[in-house]
């Protein structure tokens, strides 16, 4: 992702008007890039990758808190505001696995093909239980923001998604488990929209719709 700098002058959120996007993940970024580009903030986003900083240890339980994690060390290493989206895949009848494990589901992180293949087994035994009944998943995103690293006020916005798992991939587009994610009233996989028409339903394309309301800060 380059950076995204718009244009609007209405939000006067920090002295230089830069934020640090905390995530590496190509996936995310590839939409962050679209989202802001059509939020037409008036500040300058730059992915931490571009500042050479890895990404934090997340050992947080739940998505806010690895979400506040993220963000306050991408803030702490630039010294600038800064924003990370902490996201995943929620199944309930796996007790809402993978959920904050899901760029790590198969023990590499950010293996996206191991990780749909152990959900697809996974799943297996449940679905030959339950007669081929559809299996509800549900996709999150949360998002934090911080000022400074310190900040006791984060911003945070949640995004949710709900659809079925399918029993194996469809579509080409997207990354994750976009290919398993089975949106029944579209007749479609997340996998088969363009990435305009995942943006505008999506867990991140909400949350980033919630993100913005609350600003300028
Ligand atoms: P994180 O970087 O720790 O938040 O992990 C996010 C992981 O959740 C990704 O590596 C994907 O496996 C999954 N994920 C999050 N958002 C999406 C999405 O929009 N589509 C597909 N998979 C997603």
């Amino acid at each position: 992702m380059s950076t995204t700098n718009t244009s609007r002058s209405s939000t006067q959120s920090t002295p230089d008007n830069q934020w640090v996007l905390a995530s590496n993940n190509k996936g995310k970024l590839a939409e962050f890039k679209r989202l802001f580009a059509e939020a037409d903030l008036d500040v300058t986003i730059i992915p931490q990758g571009q500042l050479d900083i890895e990404d934090a240890v997340e050992d947080g339980l739940s998505f806010v808190e690895n979400a506040i994690i993220k963000a306050r060390h991408a803030s702490r290493i630039s010294g600038l505001p800064a924003i990370a989206d902490d996201s995943g895949l929620c199944v309930p009848v796996l007790g809402n696995a993978p959920g904050i494990y899901s760029a790590r589901y198969a023990g590499e992180h950010g293996n996206d093909g191991k990780n749909n293949a152990k959900l697809i087994a996974d799943l297996q035994p449940i679905r030959d239980a339950q007669a081929n009944e559809p299996i509800k998943g549900l996709f999150v995103c949360v998002l934090a923001m911080v000022r400074h690293a310190d900040d006791p006020l984060p911003i945070i916005a949640q995004g949710l998604w709900q659809g079925e798992i399918l029993e194996s991939p469809l579509g080409d587009g997207g990354f994750g488990y976009d290919p398993l994610f089975w949106l029944p009233k579209l007749q479609a996989s997340a996998a088969s929209l363009s990435a305009a028409d995942k943006n505008r339903i999506s867990h991140r394309g909400q949350a980033i719709q919630q993100l913005l309301a609350q600003l300028p800060l």
